[in-house]
């Protein structure tokens, strides 16, 4: 277990993860009863861009580095540079980006709990410091696909899981999802659960969508942002967030922002993004060019 996700925050992967997260979370938002918000995988809640990790691959400096100074962005990606912008508490050249963990607390309200797992322990323990005076929020040192289990249904009865594993072992990591999501929605078919993976060869992926198309839930819905060709295992070309369950006119909330990014992160000619129901009677719509 060698990831540390230090050196990734703030990369274009958390940037389309953290924009899908504060859509949903707006969207369990529209009801006025409490939710449980979920985190298999939360990393330590909260990273330091200047930090020796980060500024080994400087990867935020594609992805969130090029939104930060931006203006007149969507609603939607403009509520999560908000968000990231609260977490700097009045630090202009914000130095901090928010993991999941961070983003969530900030967006819950009062009576909405979070359940969040983390089985490294030098992470785990910097997730609890950041959360140690907040009611709300419980941090579990384990195994976050056998806790999803363990912890599905909440006794809220609405909710959401997020599940970002490392992917140290591509193929791997997507068997894996399938056999504890297929678990989970035996227990709470009626729950959200937001998968984001990392997009290189397509091959890879292929078999998670056909896996996800036949899981039983009614509605998936696919986000995706390339920013090159899906055709090397060498280097993440792309990402992805798949979300079971999706709220009604998610994609809807998606579209402008997400049509954005390729422009805004990519290439021209050689970025797009994809947003595809799975499960749905809604056409889908076409790659599009940045
Ligand atoms: N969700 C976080 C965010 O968006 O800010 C990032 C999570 S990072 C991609 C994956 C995390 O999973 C790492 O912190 C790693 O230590 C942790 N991890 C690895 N295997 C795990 C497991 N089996 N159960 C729980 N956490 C695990």
């Amino acid at each position: 277990m060698n990831y540390r996700h230090a050196y990734h925050a703030g990369n274009f992967a958390d940037v389309l993860k953290h924009m899908v997260l504060v859509a949903l979370i707006d969207a369990l938002e529209q009801k006025a009863s409490p939710f449980c918000y979920i985190d298999t995988h939360a990393g330590r809640g909260r990273y330091d861009l200047r930090g020796p990790e980060a500024r080994k691959t400087a990867e935020s400096d594609e992805g969130f580095g090029v939104l930060k100074t931006a203006t007149g962005l969507p609603p939607l990606l403009w509520k999560w540079l908000e968000t990231v912008r609260a977490c700097n508490e009045g630090d202009e050249a914000m130095r901090h980006y928010p993991g999941s963990p961070w983003i969530a607390a900030h967006l819950m309200r009062e009576s909405d709990t979070a359940q969040l797992c983390e089985l490294r322990a030098e992470e785990a323990g910097a997730l609890r410091q950041l959360f140690h005076r907040d009611p709300r929020v419980h941090v579990h040192q384990r195994d976050g696909y056998e806790a999803m289990k363990a912890l599905v249904p909440p006794k809220e009865k609405r909710g959401l899981v997020l599940i970002d594993p490392p992917f140290e072992a591509q193929e791997a990591e997507f068997r894996l999802i399938e056999k504890s999501l297929k678990a989970a929605l035996e227990k709470w078919p009626g729950g959200v659960y937001a998968i984001w993976y990392p997009i290189k060869l397509r091959s890879h992926v292929q078999p998670f969508h056909r896996w996800l198309t036949k899981c039983g839930a009614k509605r998936v819905l696919v986000a995706e942002l390339l920013l090159r060709p899906d055709d090397s295992p060498l280097r993440l070309n792309g990402t992805g967030v798949a979300i079971v369950n999706a709220p009604w006119k998610l994609d809807e909330a998606l579209r402008d922002s997400l049509r954005l990014l390729p422009r805004l992160l990519g290439t021209p000619g050689e970025s797009e993004y994809r947003l595809t129901w799975l499960v749905e009677d809604t056409p889908d719509e076409t790659p599009t060019n940045a």
